[in-house]
């Protein structure tokens, strides 16, 4: 049982390797392998089954190659590739039967593969399985014929037994493997093709409507502007309507562009107190208008990156929702904390508050309590701009007593150090 124990052992390596694989792929999403990668990986694995194969003599080395051969000559198409390296690397332990053996077999099957390809890909993940299996074992059939022009003084069936079994096995398991990460990935992206296709269709008929009221009143308006005996105060009353009509529809297409373009336009190091004080700067009259007051307790330090005309947005969005909380007037708190990961800016008023249901609402489109005032899209574009700048954003309220928006974002280092010196 020499060579089946031998192979076994090397299969439950290539399966723990391939296990880890799968752990690392998971976890960082954004690495992806290009062809020349993969091809690298495959011979490195044929190298690896050449190095620690079986050899009861010299001249014979019998090991598990036909795995990635066959895997990456389906899956990725470098099957003349792969038989070439198998043919050179065998060719480096020995130029004997065995290396001629090596060649004879490997060099015909590089062209098989190469046919085969296009075919493979074409067919459905059961049936890719199930062809890598039937490949895997007839290379190991033709391998054990191969045996026996050697005398190795092996043990015939535990050859058979092993030749046939634990190769097929190896291809089954892993071309399964692939099949379910592949299938896996291509429901993960449908997902996301049909989340943002409902957005998008929720937003252009939700936009639509939110623009037309406001259109449509200032058009009326405009009918009555034409009548020639109208009186100059009337005058000066409606175009204000229409004014603020029109006002009110582009205040919806800015937040709606804010949110749709949601990616980082300009990327630099912000200093977060300075623009927290500009913001407050001009937030300033609608804050006196409500008898508001702004307490600032700010870090001494604290940058972070990002695109300054967004965060300014995004803080603009989440301060003025505070003022309007507060039609009575209270106190706005802005603090800033910073650790050497992250920057801290909590934004707290002492405003009407909001019900549980409301804070699990915040960030929907379109959700407003404030009737034609509001758009509803203020929060949706502060959590699309914070979630881009790689930082969370989490609310804290009770009724009657206030609301406390807390942000958390990535620190710049580098800044940090040059600050402190
Ligand atoms: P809008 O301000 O146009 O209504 P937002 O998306 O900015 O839309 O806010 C959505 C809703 O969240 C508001 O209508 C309000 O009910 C609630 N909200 C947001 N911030 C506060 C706050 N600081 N205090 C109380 N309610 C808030
Ligand atoms: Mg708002």
């Amino acid at each position: 049982m020499d060579i089946t124990k031998h192979l076994f052992l090397n299969l439950s390596i290539f399966i723990i390797l391939l296990f880890f694989c799968l752990i690392f792929f998971d976890n960082i999403k954004k690495f992806t392998l290009s062809k020349s990668s993969l091809s690298i990986l495959c011979i490195a694995c044929v190298w690896l089954c050449i190095q620690f194969s079986y050899n009861p003599v010299p001249s014979a080395r019998y090991d598990l190659r036909i795995i990635p051969l066959v895997l990456g000559a389906l899956y990725i198409g470098i099957g003349p590739i792969l038989t070439v390296a198998i043919i050179v690397i065998r060719g480096f332990y020995g130029f004997d039967l065995g290396f001629v053996q090596t060649a004879a077999l490997y060099a015909p099957m590089g062209v098989i593969f190469w046919r085969l390809y296009p075919w493979f890909l074409r067919q459905v993940p059961g049936r890719r399985i199930f062809i890598t299996v039937c490949i895997g074992v007839i290379l190991g059939v033709v391998t054990v014929i191969g045996m026996s022009f050697e005398n190795t003084h092996t043990f015939w069936l535990d050859a058979w037994f092993a030749f046939l079994f634990i190769p097929s096995l190896g291809i089954g398991i892993i071309s399964y493997g692939i099949e379910f990460v592949r299938r896996n990935n291509e429901m993960q992206q449908e997902l996301i093709k049909a989340e943002k296709l409902k957005a998008v269709e929720q937003m252009g008929a939700a936009i639509s409507h939110e623009i037309r009221n406001p259109l449509t009143a200032a058009s009326g308006f405009v009918q009555l502007l034409q009548d020639d005996y109208l009186s100059r105060h009337k005058r000066k009353e409606y175009l204000s309507i229409v004014k603020e009509e029109l006002i009110s529809a582009e205040r919806v297409i800015q937040d709606y562009l804010t949110f749709a373009k949601p990616s980082l336009d300009a990327l630099e190091e912000l200093n977060v107190k300075s623009e927290l004080r500009q913001i407050i700067n001009i937030l300033l009259p609608l804050a006196n208008q409500n008898s508001v007051e702004i307490i600032t307790d700010f870090s001494v330090i604290g940058f972070i990156e990002g695109d300054g005309q967004k965060f300014r947005q995004c803080f603009v969005n989440v301060i003025k929702n505070a003022i309007e909380a507060m039609p009575n007037g209270g106190y706005l708190t802005i603090t800033t904390e910073f650790s050497k990961n992250y920057v801290t800016i909590s934004v707290n008023d002492t405003g009407i508050g909001m019900t549980n249901e409301q804070l699990e609402r915040l960030g929907e489109p379109f959700y407003s309590t404030k009737g034609k005032n509001g758009t509803g899209l203020g929060m949706m574009v502060v959590y699309s701009i914070a979630r881009a700048m790689d930082g969370t954003v989490w609310a804290e309220s009770e009724i009657g007593v206030g609301t406390t928006f807390h942000f958390k974002f990535p620190t710049i280092p580098m800044i940090l150090k040059s600050e402190l010196n």
